[in-house]
């Protein structure tokens, strides 16, 4: 008589869209949940089990099916709602389950290992926390506006079917203080809360005022900064909900949080909440599905919405809420363009802003250039032959960082030493063109001598501690001139700048890519919003070749909220997102033609899906060529999001080989925002 035996289904980390089955003996059968070691090919790998299946024994499949190694956990490491979320993620993002899982979980876990004894027991489900109550008592009054937010937010949330709120708030107009007053009760009750950020490095003065303000609530904070394992212990703490703020980037949205009772996005616009390899997905995007699917409420925070998040305002999805001034005194910076054109530039400074910056130094107060371009400049050429440093791996020209005297690719990051005359045609005198912000340093320091001026990028604060050392700098609140890239575009509060200089927007505003401007205006308005953050008016310069752009004036003129609504006009226009849908699919290799060729070959599958979509392509990438490998991407498009999904279904279900392909890799972006 046949025995009956027990199947399991398991995710493993490859790139499978499908679970494989193993079978397992009466005495060991895992939970859902559980990690197990499994045979796979010559080796064994790690996998998740997500099914277990009773069957009747036949012999034939008894062949086929080979048994399980080990069970490697003594407690599932994800619940049912996670598993859901992930299972959805890797639908939408069409990306195998097996490395959605596997890429969500602290890399500890990836390893077809036990845990040791002590991480075993703090997988132990452990008693709740205690409810205490918890805000300071020197915690600030918030103002009538904040407190009418707070307000309208607590009651939205306390509905059957909270929407997510959108609390559209400019710079320094206290949007923090609001997610604090949202949490406090809910702490208090002993729940959880999830805070995603856009990069936690950058922004220590939140982390701060989080852990001043909730000083006897156990926090945890997920960030790139940690080992792995301080990262698995931290999961850990979430999961067993102890660590009641759980604060983190895009990744820490996959965090186990049995007691989970709201998320807040702050930056909600921030472009680092997009994963942008590998499983490709979007923070916010899951954010709002893991809380539609706990049916618990979710904030998104910004002073530069997306434009997404806006058009879900417009359709009813998003509830929304301004917040238009700053507390106290301080008021929004005075925004002013400056034509670059008529004038000899001195490393890109005009006269009139070398004289602005001159009279805030000697006001005694601080002043900020924003440059977005690392190093000291992006081009060395010949002028006697023509002659360009590019890079040998890529199709774009290296940098020369004078320091260190070496030319550096900022996108495979290849470096040599910087040729003492041309390679081609022997000129010993080769000329830089355009600026970075290690001449614009240099150039600041000989013009203001007396003041220090302060570099902030990542060249110059890339030793550990370097950046809090530079920062306390800022913060003696002398007079100084701060040098620096985005990273000194959001979290930063310097009460004693009053002047910003915004240099060389115009690749942006003349950009072809549909999300440059977009970006350009929620940086514009980032940047400018670290100027007169305490009680001294602040002051705002932009600098452009283009000033007439008529998208620029209306930013400058009427403010972020019409020159996002004329965006979203023109998106309409052209039925892009988020009127219509987009995904792009990848592909690279050795040479271009076999990456092209296997884009058409999907193109075609793709068109006998027989969906309503679109094919824009397949064409080599911009760059065209990066580390070595020549790029190409195709664009799908769809009014509807089902076609759309149901064609990469479509593709996926029939497999993707072609002759004369190997060695090409592809993949799949979903809603993408990186077109490079
Ligand atoms: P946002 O998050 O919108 O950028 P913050 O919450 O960081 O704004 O607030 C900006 C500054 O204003 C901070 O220094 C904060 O301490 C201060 N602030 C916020 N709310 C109040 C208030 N009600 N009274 C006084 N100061 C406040
Ligand atoms: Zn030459
Ligand atoms: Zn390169």
């Amino acid at each position: 008589m046949d025995q009956p035996s027990t199947l399991v289904h398991v995710a493993i980390p490859r790139p499978l869209h499908t679970l494989l089955s193993y079978s397992v003996t009466a005495g060991e059968i895992p939970a859902v949940g559980v990690r197990v070691a499994v045979p796979l090919g010559k080796g064994v790998s790690v996998g998740l089990v997500l099914g277990v299946e009773a069957v009747a024994a036949d012999s034939e499949s008894e062949f086929a099916i080979k048994p399980i190694q080990a069970v490697l956990d003594t407690e599932p490491l994800a619940d049912a709602h996670l598993l859901a979320l992930l299972e959805w993620a890797a639908r939408y993002y069409h990306c195998p389950l097996g490395e959605v899982i596997f890429s969500a979980l602290p890399a500890a876990l990836r390893k077809a290992k036990p845990l040791s004894k002590t991480m075993q027991r703090l997988l132990k489900p452990s008693a709740p926390p205690a409810a205490i109550a918890v805000e300071p008592d020197n915690a600030l009054q918030l103002t009538a506006p904040q407190q009418a937010c707070l307000q309208s937010i607590q009651t939205w949330n306390a509905e059957s079917n909270p929407r997510p709120v959108l609390l559209h708030g400019i710079t320094g107009s206290g949007k923090t203080e609001i997610y604090l007053r949202l949490m406090t009760p809910l702490l208090a009750a002993g729940k959880q809360v999830l805070v995603i950020v856009p990069e936690i490095g950058l922004t220590p003065q939140l982390l701060t005022r989080f852990a001043h303000f909730f000083a006897e609530i156990p926090t945890v904070c997920l960030h790139s900064g940690l080992s792995d394992g301080e990262r698995f212990k931290a999961w850990l703490r979430a999961r067993s909900g102890q660590a009641q703020i759980i604060i983190g980037t895009r990744s820490a949205i996959f965090t186990p949080a049995p007691l989970l009772a709201l998320i807040v996005i702050d930056e909600e616009h921030d472009a680092s909440l997009k994963q942008q390899d590998g499983f490709r997905y979007h923070g916010r995007d899951l954010a709002i599905k893991r809380a539609q699917m706990l049916n618990i409420p979710v904030l998104l925070g910004s002073a530069t919405p997306a434009l997404e998040s806006l058009y879900n305002v417009q359709t009813g999805r998003y509830r929304y809420l301004r917040l238009e001034q700053r507390p106290g005194s301080a008021r929004p910076p005075a925004l002013q363009v400056q034509d670059t054109r008529p004038f000899e530039l001195q490393a890109g400074l005009t006269p009139d802003t070398l004289q602005a910056l001159r009279n805030t130094l000697l006001r005694g107060e601080q002043a900020m250039v924003f440059l977005n371009r690392r190093g000291f400049a992006p081009a060395l050429y010949c002028p006697s032959c023509g002659w360009q440093a590019d890079c040998a791996h890529c199709s774009v020209k290296m940098t020369w960082h004078a320091r260190r005297n070496r030319l550096v690719c900022h996108h495979c990051g290849a470096e040599q030493a910087t040729p003492t005359e041309c390679p081609s045609c022997k000129n010993p005198q080769l000329t830089t063109q355009g600026q970075g912000t290690e001449r614009l340093e240099l150039l600041l320091q000989n013009h203001f001598s007396g003041f220090p001026v302060v570099r902030i990028d990542r060249d110059s604060t890339s030793r550990k501690g370097e950046l809090e050392e530079k920062l306390s700098a800022v913060r003696t609140n002398e007079p100084l001139i701060l040098v620096g890239t985005q990273m000194l575009a959001k979290g930063h509060d310097f009460p004693n700048l009053t002047l910003v200089v915004i240099m060389d927007i115009d690749h942006a505003l003349l950009s072809t890519d549909y999300r440059a401007l977009e970006r350009l205006g929620q940086l514009l308005v980032q940047v400018a919003g670290r100027a007169g953050r305490a009680t001294k008016a602040g002051q705002v310069i932009l600098q452009t070749s283009q000033p007439q752009h008529p998208l620029l004036q209306q930013l400058v003129g009427q403010g972020y909220t019409p020159f996002a609504k004329q965006l979203l006009e023109d998106r309409a226009r052209w039925s892009f997102p988020p009127y219509g849908y987009h995904a792009l699919i990848r592909a690279s290799s050795e040479t271009l033609e076999p990456a092209l060729r296997l884009l058409e070959f999907i193109a075609e599958r793709l068109k006998a899906s027989e969906q309503v979509i679109q094919c824009l392509g397949p064409v080599p990438a911009p760059i065209e060529k990066r580390a070595n490998r020549y790029r190409a991407q195709l664009l799908l498009g769809s009014k509807q999001r089902g076609a759309l999904h149901a064609a990469l279904d479509f593709l996926l279900a029939g497999g993707v080989k072609l002759r004369g392909c190997s060695g090409v890799r592809w993949s799949i972006d979903v809603d993408p925002v990186d077109f490079s």
